[in-house]
């Protein structure tokens, strides 16, 4: 019996992951769970998995998850940065599902490594963050990590059975998300719902957007290069619109390795919690005959180029890549309010960078300080169009 602390239980991956333990209660036990603000969906989470612990953003959330949870619900209730780290270091918790979105994902997970816990990852931005900092203790401490996203489930099980040595690339798949072949002229006037709209994947809103600028497939680029301890000129992004094939690895005789399934997050969701096992799960595989044919071509960096954004930020490393991920949040945010144009997400996140003076080798304070400053940063250059 694993004991799982799902953080972001009320997300489109946590929300999964819980469906996978009601589908094996004689696998998985839910021992905490963390959301933001949505503590009725939370509420309901509680009641259905009994968990220990319950963390939310602020006082006022967890006073109104209390409010709605029976008089009955043995669950201690706590919040804030503190609470997310309870959660996240229980002492009973066995593996820590990292499935909130953003920056917030670092600091509970850096903690959860340090008690010792194994991680299941789909947090991509913490690896974006502090790679280095996160693989370091992972070694340091001797628990497993495992990545969640599915191009990087794919890759690691491209590599079962294999050294690290004789591998030439890593090719990772992108759908190419709902602008694949939409004019360049016509971005300019794209609307949240219409980029939230993914072809293959339902996802959270703040990947969706990063699907529709490919800035997702960047920060990919650079997960991998942490997860997989590989330099960047090896780590190549196709797309491949069908999302059939979840990514490869080509070894130096010329042999590719593929993942391949169906686009559904329960698989990568499963293998991560379950590896080296794998779960009789309901999920179909791909009906060949039916799809005829796969797809690739290369990524159009002229209409896509957050992809070049996030190579620039993680061939220099240091803090930059804490910079492009801030910058990247604050713009996103912006367009989800209409604040901002889609074809505006890119500049900021661009000129952020530019005005950035870089540390090189970065500790955990200095990499939060430059999340500080690239948040401060861009929101004065979007204020600055606003006027
Ligand atoms: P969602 O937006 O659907 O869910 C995010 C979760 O995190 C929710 O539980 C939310 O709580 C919580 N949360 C949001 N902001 C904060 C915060 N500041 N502090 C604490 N908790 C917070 O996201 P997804 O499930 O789509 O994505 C989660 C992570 O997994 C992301 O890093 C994403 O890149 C990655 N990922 C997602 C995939 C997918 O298919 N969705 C695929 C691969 C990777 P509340 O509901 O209360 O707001
Ligand atoms: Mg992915």
């Amino acid at each position: 019996m694993k004991s799982l602390s799902i953080l972001g239980a009320t997300g489109s991956i946590g929300v999964k992951a819980l469906e996978i333990v009601r589908q094996f209660p004689q696998r998985f036990r839910v021992n905490a769970l963390t959301a933001k603000t949505n503590v009725a969906q939370l509420a309901k989470q509680i009641v259905q998995f009994t968990p220990r612990l319950a963390a939310v953003y602020d006082v006022e959330h967890a006073r109104q998850l209390k409010a709605l949870l029976p008089l009955t619900a043995a669950v201690e209730i706590v919040y804030g940065e503190a609470g997310y780290i309870e959660a996240a270091t229980c002492e009973d918790t066995d593996m820590v599902l990292g499935a909130m979105v953003g920056s917030a994902g670092l600091v509970p997970t850096l903690a959860a490594i340090d008690a010792g816990k194994d991680i299941a990852l789909a947090n991509k931005e913490t690896l974006v963050m502090a790679g280095a900092i996160v693989m370091q203790k992972v070694a340091g401490r001797g628990v497993k990590l495992m990545p969640i996203d599915s191009e990087h489930s794919a890759i690691f099980q491209s590599l079962a059975g294999h050294g690290h040595n004789g591998i030439r690339e890593i090719l990772i798949t992108a759908s190419g998300g709902p602008f694949l072949h939409r004019q360049l002229a016509e971005f300019s006037t794209i609307k949240p719902q219409e980029a939230l709209r993914h072809p293959n994947w339902s996802m959270g809103r703040k990947i969706s957007i990063d699907s529709a600028t490919m800035m997702n497939k960047g920060l990919e680029v650079i997960e991998a290069r942490w997860l997989f301890d590989m330099d960047f000129q090896r780590i190549k992004v196709v797309v491949h619109p069908e999302s059939i094939i979840h990514s490869m690895v080509v070894y130096e005789d010329g042999a590719v390795i593929a993942q391949m399934g169906v686009p559904d997050m329960k698989g990568a969701i499963a293998y991560g919690l379950s590896h080296p096992q794998r779960l009789p799960l309901h999920v179909p595989a791909p009906d060949f005959a039916q799809i005829g044919q796969l797809s690739f071509e290369d990524p159009d960096l002229e209409r896509f180029p957050c992809l070049n954004l996030a190579y620039r930020a993680g061939e220099q490393g240091g803090t930059l890549p804490a910079v492009l991920n801030a910058a990247n949040e604050v713009a996103v945010a912006a367009f989800l309010d209409e604040r901002l144009p889609f074809t505006g997400i890119f500049p900021i996140i661009d000129r952020t960078m530019d005005r950035h003076c870089g540390k090189n080798c970065a500790d955990l304070g200095q990499i939060i300080e430059a999340d500080r400053w690239a948040r401060e940063t861009a929101l004065s250059l979007i204020r600055r169009q606003e006027r």
